[in-house]
């Protein structure tokens, strides 16, 4: 069935090929001729089926995107409803932009990135009056503390073959021995908040002590795209053949080859690619025949999902100051509206962007946009002052019940660890073949994990290939 590179570009110079992939409902025509390598399918038109799809596609395979969705790019998603200001509803960051392959593409396609400078924020306490420099200072040094004691009770529990346990009753006993008072203590939650639990999309419940921060992080500093993340996807997409609006319901596989039926009809290819979200995989909503293997299954189950969620909100004019990349706000409890990103900063236009993460992230998932945007004003105005307006318009993410998604991004939960990331990597009788940000052991949750996972997948079938 195979034949080398070289004689597949003859081939197909020569027969101006029909497309392989067969769409079972189109019948296509497929001649043993026209089938130089295999066809791959690739489930998801996110970074990470974009980057296998066109590194397949470089080697010279023939590949069909399917998507459920009616657009591409899955978590990287630029809202361009407000003309002329791109919101990033995903992600916004390229994180560590050294050796990072976003940080090439981006020069590749010749886009502007923009550093984004955390030290650069203005914090207000609870009653929304301005924190000095040396009390902020104070605020951090305790955090770092208390981060240094974690690792040394994590060394500790490790050495002494402890079993795991959260992030939350190790920091619970941290704290114990601190004897906070109540305003430390909801300064504390707030280093914890915006530190911890809106980098890792969840609580420090579900966060396991011994593996919560194992990824690699990548060096630079951050940058993020002023005109829109998605611009990265669409050079990326470039002439892939992508079908939107193909939500995968079941995926069949077998020595021969594999099926994939979609809400609109079946497609079979030699192999497949699935990148579809941790979230999905956990809802069960894509059926996979026979059942995936025990180990896939378990680490579906042992680690998890988790919640970041955004609120753009546009006002007539900025009433906030103007410099600082990020104002943040020390909330009563922990985490309700405790960080701001200044988009005015980068954009030159008046609008804020607030994040929420974890329990409180998920419950305004249930609220109206107005008791939403409601809840935010609260917060500004106890900043700002009774008098700033009602914004002009909002834009609110709702990651956690998004069917495409189930979250944001995936974490190490207590009792998971990278091994996890590693069994939700395994490709499965070598036709089932996994990518994503859940799939990456060393950079899970990001734009730049979830690419190389589709490159590294690209690559398994390459030299498989190569092999038989
Ligand atoms: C709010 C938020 C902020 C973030 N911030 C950053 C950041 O600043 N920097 C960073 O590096 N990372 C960030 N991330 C994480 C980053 O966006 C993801 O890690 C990355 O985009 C995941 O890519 P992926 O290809 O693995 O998954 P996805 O992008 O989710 O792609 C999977 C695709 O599969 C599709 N799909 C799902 N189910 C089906 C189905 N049944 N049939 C067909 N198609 C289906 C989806 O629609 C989607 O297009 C953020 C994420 C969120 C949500």
């Amino acid at each position: 069935m195979k034949v080398n590179r070289s004689n597949f570009l003859k081939i197909s110079l020569l027969s101006a090929v029909s497309a392989l992939i067969s769409n079972c409902n189109t019948q296509s025509e497929v001649t043993a001729k026209d089938k130089a390598l295999d066809d791959v399918i690739v489930i998801g038109a996110g970074i990470a089926g974009l980057s296998a799809a066109s590194s397949l596609k470089a080697q010279g395979y023939r590949v069909v995107v399917l998507e459920g969705r009616d657009r591409i790019g899955g978590r990287i998603w630029t809202d361009r409803s407000w003309h002329g200001i791109p919101l990033d509803m995903g992600a916004s960051w390229i994180h560590g932009v050294d050796r990072n392959p976003i940080s090439a593409l981006a020069q590749k396609f010749n886009l502007t990135t923009l550093p984004t400078d955390y030290s650069s924020n203005i914090l207000y306490d609870r009653e929304g009056n301005r924190l000095s420099d040396a009390a902020q200072d104070q605020i951090d040094r305790r955090f770092k503390q208390v981060i240094e004691q974690l690792d040394r009770l994590r060394k500790s529990m490790d050495a002494a073959e402890k079993p795991d346990i959260s992030l939350e009753i190790a920091i619970s006993e941290i704290i114990r021995k601190m004897n906070l008072d109540r305003y430390e203590l909801e300064e504390l939650n707030y280093s914890i908040a915006t530190s911890i639990e809106h980098e890792y999309a969840t609580d420090i419940s579900d966060l396991s002590l011994f593996n919560w921060d194992r990824a690699g992080d990548l060096e630079g500093g951050d940058r993020l795209f002023p005109d829109g993340y998605d611009r990265i996807v669409q050079g990326l997409a470039g002439n892939l053949e992508i079908r939107l609006g193909q939500i995968v319901k079941q995926v069949t596989y077998s020595d021969r080859g594999v099926e994939v039926v979609t809400n609109r009809g079946k497609f079979q290819a030699d192999r497949a690619v699935i990148t579809l979200p941790l979230g999905v995989l956990k809802n069960g909503s894509v059926q996979f025949s026979p059942p995936l293997p025990s180990q896939k299954v378990k680490a579906i189950q042992a680690l998890n999902m988790g919640v970041l969620n955004k609120v753009y909100l546009r006002f007539a004019q900025v009433f906030w100051a103007q410099n600082p990349h990020l104002l943040n706000y020390i909330s009563t409890n922990k985490g309700e509206w405790s960080e701001f990103l200044n988009i005015a900063k980068y954009t030159q236009k008046p609008v804020l962007l607030g994040f929420n993460a974890g329990t409180y992230g998920i419950s305004i998932e249930k609220l109206s946009d107005r008791q939403i945007v409601s809840e935010v004003m609260q917060v500004l105005r106890k900043i700002y002052g009774g008098s700033i307006p009602e914004p002009e318009a909002w834009l609110i993410t709702r990651w956690g019940s998004d069917p495409f998604a189930g979250g944001s991004y995936s974490h190490t939960p207590p009792g998971a660890s990278s091994a996890d990331y590693d069994a939700l990597a395994q490709p499965v009788v070598d036709r089932l073949f996994f990518a994503g940000e859940s799939t990456s052991n060393q950079h899970p949750a990001t734009v730049h994990g979830a690419f190389w996972s589709g490159e590294r997948e690209a690559k398994r079938i390459v030299t498989l290939a190569k092999k038989t």
